[in-house]
């Protein structure tokens, strides 16, 4: 069995395919682009704002597998398997989320933004450069802190109990990204925007982060053959990001990053996506549970009896 496949497609394609798997990306950027634009006009529609940009996002990713499947064995998903992941999907939109952003993130504004001014740091945050630095720099921070913690969860054995439920799957489709237990959620959202929130980020910055990284969890894990060629150098892409979902424990010790690579690049966790794994998944092959709390259980009883060997 090869361990991995080549991501170059030796077959013609037809022009509609070339422009879809050349476009795609760049379109659904605009999206991002378009949408913290108009946040920035009319920052009252920030809620709304994200919600479009995510179905618009869906689409475009749903799109993409359809005309442009990377992997057709991958396309039909098992309806149970399918159900788990929706259901995820709801829990962490619904719980998880709110807790954080209604519950938690104003906790960390009022401790830390006071905190920082103790120190004289009131402008912990260049809240002075322009809007495309500020949104630069406020993502680099989040990933930065994003980082830290998805390599501990590969680390950790409880932490990678949480963790193991988004690796758990043998195939690899845009729902996968919100595919997460949510106590991992949180933990992560904490450690990206809860850094920003406690060094004083303006809330219009973190929001038009959120779209960026909206887009990028959907089309991080979209089942699509695109071009992303340079843009792997810059964004955390579904060409990396498949090796960082590769079977087999260090071959998934890769490729940590979210939306940028940046973070990647300095640890020395880079693993280019010219080619990918041909086998992605936690104990790919074994039988698995069925159902989203069975998996969650599946998840964390696994990496409690079998630490050392998290992704094999
Ligand atoms: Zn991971
Ligand atoms: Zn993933």
């Amino acid at each position: 069995m090869p361990t991995h496949i080549s991501l170059v497609t030796p077959r013609a394609v037809s022009t509609v395919h070339w422009l879809l798997r050349w476009c795609l990306w760049p379109a659904a950027l605009c999206v991002a682009t378009v949408a913290a634009w108009r946040l920035h006009q009319q920052p009252e529609r920030a809620m709304a704002l994200q919600m479009a940009t995510f179905l618009a996002a869906v689409l475009l990713a749903m799109l993409a597998e359809r005309v442009v499947p990377l992997r057709r064995d991958w396309q039909q998903v098992p309806r149970a398997e399918r159900r788990t992941d929706l259901t995820s999907m709801a829990v962490l939109m619904l719980l998880a989320d709110p807790v954080v952003k209604r519950g938690l993130l104003p906790l960390v504004a009022a401790a830390g933004v006071p905190w920082f001014a103790l120190q004289g740091a009131q402008a912990a945050f260049p809240v002075q450069w322009p809007l495309a630095l500020q949104l630069l720099l406020a993502a680099v921070i989040a990933e930065g802190g994003q980082y830290a913690v998805h390599r501990a969860m590969h680390s950790v054995r409880w932490l990678w109990g949480l963790h193991g439920f988004h690796h758990n799957p043998t195939r690899i489709y845009w729902l996968n990204g919100f595919r997460a237990h949510p106590l991992n959620m949180i933990v992560h959202q904490l450690a990206g925007l809860g850094v920003l929130v406690a060094i004083g980020a303006p809330a219009p910055v973190i929001q038009m982060l959120i779209l960026f990284s909206t887009v990028a969890a959907v089309f991080q894990h979209a089942n699509a053959d695109l071009r992303y060629d340079g843009w792997n150098w810059v964004f955390s892409t579904a060409d990396l990001h498949r090796w960082h979902h590769a079977a087999g424990a260090q071959s998934c010790q890769a490729n940590f990053g979210g939306l940028l690579t940046v973070w990647d690049h300095l640890f020395g966790t880079f693993r280019r996506g010219d080619v990918m794994p041909a086998l992605v998944g936690v104990d790919a092959g074994a039988p698995r549970a069925t159902g989203y709390v069975g998996a969650l259980r599946e998840a964390m009883r696994n990496a409690l009896a079998r630490p050392a060997a998290r992704a094999d």
